[in-house]
């Protein structure tokens, strides 16, 4: 079966209103021909609304970097799945490396948020990754395959056929160092056949794969030219409208 790809911008803290309004304007025309793939932005929370508006009447999804897995209350600094929908959000991104080793998020706390984005009605992108001691330790397929079992803990069947999984080694994220084709499709297929042999068939069929590392136009084309990686999740390449349309049009 074909899965859509996926591309999709992680702005980390990057842009402000006018920047953002500014980004939109300049990628839509560029990308008007885009039928066959999906495009997601991830702004920073302030800057939602300001992307909302600008897409009006294009297919560009929109979704949030991350969010907290209580409703409401008393979590001062947080956002909840709940206000991500009413900014209409589709997507968050969940246990990025920076969200992992700045903000010491460790696993418990990202599948509380994976489940609780489920429930709310977003689309998780889990990422899991090794650092660089652990690949040169040869433990990328131990860290990774112990990051989806607990992140993926309790989570139905059927929510993980329409997630999406990246992986992202973090020692090629902004560094420039990108993973090598193999590398990379080698941890997505161990990806794929570890959500085959706990969620079921369907599920590792549907499900889709993104690569994350230092994507740049230059090397899109040789991530997408591997069988089973869907789409590239880009930091710092898809800040530019320019890079970032390259990229979709890989
Ligand atoms: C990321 O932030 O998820 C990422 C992959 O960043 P970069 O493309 O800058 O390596």
């Amino acid at each position: 079966m074909s899965r859509r790809p996926l591309i999709a911008a992680n702005w980390k803290m990057h842009k402000v209103t006018a920047e953002a309004k500014a980004f939109v304007t300049a990628l839509l025309p560029k990308i008007a021909e885009v039928r066959d793939r999906d495009v997601l932005v991830c702004p920073p929370f302030p800057l939602i609304a300001s992307v909302d508006d600008a897409r009006k009447g294009s297919k560009l999804s929109i979704g949030a970097q991350n969010m907290y897995f209580e409703e409401k209350g008393a979590f001062t600094g947080e956002v909840s799945a709940t206000m991500l929908k009413d900014l209409h959000c589709e997507f968050v991104i969940l246990g990025h490396s920076e969200r992992r080793w700045v903000f010491g998020e460790g696993d418990e706390l990202i599948n509380k948020k994976t489940i609780a984005a489920i429930n709310a009605g977003l689309i998780p992108i889990l990422c899991v990754g090794e650092k660089l001691d652990e690949r040169e330790k040869n433990m990328t397929e131990q860290v990774v395959l112990n990051q989806l079992d607990k992140n993926l803990k309790s989570v139905p069947e059927h929510a993980v056929a329409s997630m999406i999984i990246a992986y992202e080694p973090v020692w090629a994220i902004g560094t420039g160092r990108n993973a090598s084709t193999k590398d990379a499709k080698d941890a997505i297929t161990l990806i794929r056949e570890f959500i085959h042999s706990r969620f079921g068939a369907t599920s590792a069929e549907k499900v889709r794969i993104l690569y994350g590392g230092s994507v740049k136009p230059e090397n899109m084309k040789q991530y997408m030219d591997q069988e089973g990686i869907d789409g590239a999740l880009v930091g710092g390449a898809s800040l530019d409208p320019e890079s970032f349309a390259k990229l979709i049009l890989y």
